[in-house]
């Protein structure tokens, strides 16, 4: 996943807790092979080999977040858009970083139609040659979100906590059975904001995690999928809700938004809350946002 996972269980014995969590990575390892953009033998990168050839049969569970990250992109008028990949290429992001010219970002506004996918029950086909999808807004949090069905399965684990970077899903409580603590980091460093979880998701987009600078300004690596500039109206912002799946991709989406329309957004929604922190520090939060700021000192 190009990232740090970090998995907690609350176990009936040591054994059982270290087999869970072999379990766990290798369940982390297996949905990599079906998602990653990195491995050139993955399914995605065979569906992207495929644009404009056609549909290109992959597993359901392909189907599944190929459904769920377009329903994303449909809730969020576009903010959310698992067709940017072309454009974030040619940004050079992370690794080579430059400005595109307007006219080359242009050029690549086509290939992020919607319905120029084709889902249907055992294949995705994208329309035009140059198209691709990736799935780096969204893959964490459904990652965090199977790995932590399976522990739940497991006779004898009573709890965990799966982190995928900054996307993290819950299920139980701790042995004790007090409620799994879980930290929103500030962008400068230290925890924002700390939740009670025993159940349920909260995801992370910051510009702190992954970012370039050029001309001594810090880019992040969301794109607004309208202008195919990064979005800079946002430091960071985390989202709760009952899956990862979810926050995560609402997360991503969010920072595009920004606050006002983002906040609007969650309100909206059964079960969705955001936390945004703007580039002059002011903290806002949807009104059932459940973090408590951790006491000074
Ligand atoms: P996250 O780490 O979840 O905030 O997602 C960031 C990743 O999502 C980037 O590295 C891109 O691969 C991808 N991405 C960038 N902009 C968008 C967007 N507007 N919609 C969906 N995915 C995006
Ligand atoms: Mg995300």
């Amino acid at each position: 996943m190009g990232t740090s996972v970090s998995l907690t269980v609350a176990a009936k014995g040591n054994r059982l807790g270290e087999r869970a969590l072999d379990a766990g990575f290798a369940e982390v390892a297996r949905l990599e092979g079906v998602f990653s953009s990195y491995r050139t033998n993955s399914d995605l990168a065979r569906v992207n080999r495929g644009a404009g050839a056609g549909v290109v049969s992959v597993p359901p569970e392909f189907i599944e977040l190929t459904r769920r990250a377009f329903a994303i992109t449909d809730l969020t008028d576009g903010a959310f858009n698992p067709l940017v990949g072309p454009a974030v290429k040619l940004w050079g992001i992370p690794e080579n970083p430059r400005k595109p010219a307007a006219a080359e970002l242009e050029g690549l506004l086509p290939l992020l139609e919607p319905s120029w996918v084709t889902v249907e029950d055992t294949g995705v086909g994208l329309k035009a040659a140059g198209m691709a999808l990736g799935f780096g807004g969204i893959a964490k949090g459904y990652t965090a979100d199977r790995v932590a069905d399976l522990l739940a399965s497991i006779p004898g684990i009573s709890g965990a906590v799966v982190a995928i970077a900054g996307d993290i899903r819950v299920f139980g409580t701790r042995p004790d059975g007090s409620p799994w603590r879980v930290g929103v980091k500030r962008p400068k460093g230290g925890t924002e904001s700390i939740l009670s979880m025993t159940s349920g998701a909260v995801s992370t987009s910051g510009n702190y995690a992954r970012f370039f600078e050029l001309d001594g300004v810090r880019y992040h690596h969301i794109l607004d999928p309208r202008t195919l500039m990064p979005s800079r109206a946002v430091t960071a912002v985390s989202v709760t809700a009952p899956d990862a799946t979810t926050t995560d991709a609402l997360a991503t989406a969010l920072f595009v938004m920004g606050a006002d329309d983002g906040l609007a957004l969650v309100t909206r929604m059964d079960g969705a809350e955001a936390l945004f922190i703007l580039p002059d520090g002011i903290r806002r939060a949807s009104p059932g946002w459940a973090g408590v700021r951790p006491a000074p000192g």
